[in-house]
């Protein structure tokens, strides 16, 4: 069984990830790290996650567990993971990453990591999310460029980046679908006089409210209908069962940069 290293084991995702490989007959918890000089050090792992005692004993540097672990789950944040990426590439250990707020160059530090260990990138693990990225590469291929997309998402009031990770992978893939690179026609949010709506442009709406987990529609609008494809998630623990099935697809996978698509045979 692949033995389990979790990142950022005291955050929300942390401990919902706690849980989730707890709970796994696939994959088996084997250490949790914090932050360096955090209260948490030395605290029972299952405990921290409400799960009862585990005997596992939090940690604060990926090296002093680096013999407990064949794969780094990581959902923390840019900076940290890019670290980890280093580390895990040059320890031998796969890695799964749901950080989001990743600019271009973080990719291309993952990416070199890839060419090194197996490494499941993707801003959103839920196989509900990811059935979704296919239902809308066929729906924007099918309707085409006559049919206005807008992409609308709401999040709790603690998330820092915005538009979500999903939202833009969304974007993403509709702006593949219908032959347009999504930094040019991307719109961010509108104000004031914007004149009307340029077609090629696909537009982001957020909202962060309250304890929202994740939900996201993408509409596509024309004159007499609309389209709406909407995911909600109700709980995090969608997001940690991703991790632990691309955990577990891992352990047959040599290097290379992969994403759920991939985890899930969906490309
Ligand atoms: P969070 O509660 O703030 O958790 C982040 C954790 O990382 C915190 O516990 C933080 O510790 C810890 N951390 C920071 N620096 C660290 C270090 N140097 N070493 C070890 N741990 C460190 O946030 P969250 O809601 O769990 O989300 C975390 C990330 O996952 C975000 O980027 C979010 O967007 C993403 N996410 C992705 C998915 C997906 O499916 N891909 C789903 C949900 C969330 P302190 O609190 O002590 O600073």
């Amino acid at each position: 069984m692949v033995r389990v290293a979790i990142m950022g084991a005291g955050g929300r995702m942390g401990k919902t990830l706690i849980q989730a490989v707890s709970e796994s007959t696939q994959v088996t918890l084997a250490a949790g790290i914090v932050e360096p000089n955090s209260s948490l050090v030395g605290v029972d792992l299952g405990e921290l996650a409400g799960i009862g005692k585990n005997a596992i004993q939090v940690t604060d540097s990926l090296e002093k567990v680096v013999n407990d672990f064949d794969l780094l789950i990581d959902f923390t944040t840019p900076a940290v993971t890019l670290a980890n990426a280093d580390f895990c590439a040059v320890n031998g250990k796969a890695m799964v990453i749901g950080t989001t707020g990743l600019s271009d160059s973080d990719k291309a530090v993952l990416a070199a990591a890839a060419e090194k260990v197996p490494v499941v990138f993707a801003p959103n693990m839920s196989v509900g999310v990811n059935v979704c990225f296919r239902l809308l590469a066929l729906a924007a291929a099918a309707l085409g460029d006559d049919y206005d997309v807008e992409i609308v998402e709401a999040h709790h009031r603690h998330k820092v980046d915005a538009p979500s990770g999903t939202a833009l992978g969304m974007g993403e893939v509709v702006a593949k679908a219908l032959g347009r690179n999504l930094k040019d026609v991307a719109v961010y949010g509108r104000e004031g006089h914007t004149g009307a709506r340029k077609p090629e442009t696909i537009g982001f709406a957020t909202m962060r409210v309250g304890d929202v987990v994740g939900d996201h529609t993408v509409v596509f609008g024309n004159e007499g209908e609309r389209v709406e494809i909407t995911h909600k998630a109700s709980s995090r623990m969608t997001f940690a069962k991703g991790a632990v099935r691309a955990a577990s697809w891992l352990e047959s996978k040599s290097a290379g940069l992969y994403d759920m698509q991939d985890v899930l045979n969906l490309k």
